[in-house]
């Protein structure tokens, strides 16, 4: 094994400045892009793209070919942005400048071999195969010793920098949590120090008596415009019993997450009537050995649009130095979305 190299291998960089870290991948600039390729209304995508390295059968830039799936298929990243194999180290300089090696995993997972679907025009039942698929790499990525944490996320819309259509989610796993979900953590474990109780298990009860940032429910999950939102339609997912994993949701819980990631996307598509583009992803417990009863699974939706289907929210200028700020107030947005109706504007006015 060779040593750490910062123009070859993948690293986090600390910021003495702000004590944050970043990760690094030098050796990423090799991923293809097909996102500018994307024909603006989705619905004339076809169903299967022989150019497409997602679609079923096809071959990706590395060679492997793809098998005929028929519902949700996951593989490893040909292009990751971490690598288990990465060598181990560190950079120190100065006292200041510190750099670590970062190891991985970068998986994709396929939400369906319909190359023209999204989550919102797929069935109730085809996102529960995709919720399975989530709690599968979960665990399986969870359970190695090189691995502390999982992150699951959807970029959707050639806007969210997603270089490829073809509805699909990715899972990259590391060795350690990163910035957000290792401040959540520090949040939720002094509040269960605090209280003995769930932080959003206890934010969720208030929502619902006050009802105002609520966008809908079923009977195992609730949806709302946090209080604290930093994008314009941005939305928490939450479920009612406190899990700390997507792999701990009971079946009928695994169909109601379905219902509701299916009933919340049809709303934001329906919202401008355009294919809402977003960053989505679960947050759950690290899988570093420990217990984390203070954690409560949960999904957030960063959606970037404003005021229609072209006007966007820019996180620039004051919120790229200060701090995020919005205009409409999440009350008005959780207004805006409840009033939406649940059937997906392409089939209404088919
Ligand atoms: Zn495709
Ligand atoms: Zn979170």
């Amino acid at each position: 094994m060779s040593a750490l190299d910062l123009a070859q291998h993948p690293h986090r960089r600390f910021n003495p400045l702000t004590g944050e870290w970043l990760l690094v991948s030098p050796h990423r600039s090799q991923r293809p892009w097909q996102g500018q390729q994307e024909a603006p209304d989705r619905s004339q995508r076809p169903a299967y793209d022989p150019t497409c390295y997602l679609c079923a059968g096809n071959t990706r830039a590395n060679g492997a070919v793809n098998p005929a799936y028929t519902g949700t298929f996951a593989f490893d990243n040909d292009f990751a942005a971490l690598t288990p194999d990465a060598p181990a180290g560190t950079v120190e300089m100065g006292g200041l400048l510190r750099a670590e090696a970062e190891s991985g995993v970068g998986r994709v997972i396929c939400f369906s071999p319909r190359h023209d679907l999204t989550l919102p025009e797929m069935s109730t039942p085809d996102i529960r195969r995709v919720v399975d698929v989530w709690a599968e790499e979960f665990a399986s990525l969870g359970a190695r010793p090189d691995i502390n944490y999982v992150q699951i996320f959807e970029n959707k819309g050639a806007v969210m920098g997603c270089s490829n259509p073809h509805p699909h989610g990715q899972v990259w796993a590391q060795r350690t949590v990163p910035g957000d979900p290792a401040k959540e953590t520090v949040q939720q474990q002094a509040y269960f120090q605090q209280h003995g109780r769930s932080l959003l298990a206890d934010y969720l009860e208030l929502e619902l008596n006050e009802q105002v940032r609520i966008v809908l429910e079923n009977e195992h999950f609730v949806v709302l415009v946090p209080f604290w939102a930093a994008w314009p339609f941005e939305t928490l997912v939450l479920p009612r019993r406190v899990v700390q994993d997507v792999t701990q949701l009971t079946d009928a819980e695994r169909d109601r997450f379905a219902d509701v990631i299916r009933r919340l996307t049809i709303r934001y598509d329906n919202l401008f009537q355009t294919s809402f583009p977003y960053s989505a992803g679960l947050h759950q417990r690290p899988t570093d050995g420990q217990q984390h009863p203070e954690w409560h699974l949960h999904m957030h939706f960063f959606p970037p649009l404003l005021r229609s289907a072209t006007v966007r929210k820019f996180m620039v200028g004051y919120e790229l130095l200060a701090n995020p700020q919005r205009d409409i107030t999440p009350e008005y947005a959780a207004q805006r979305l409840r009033e939406l109706p649940e059937v997906h504007y392409k089939q209404t006015t088919a």
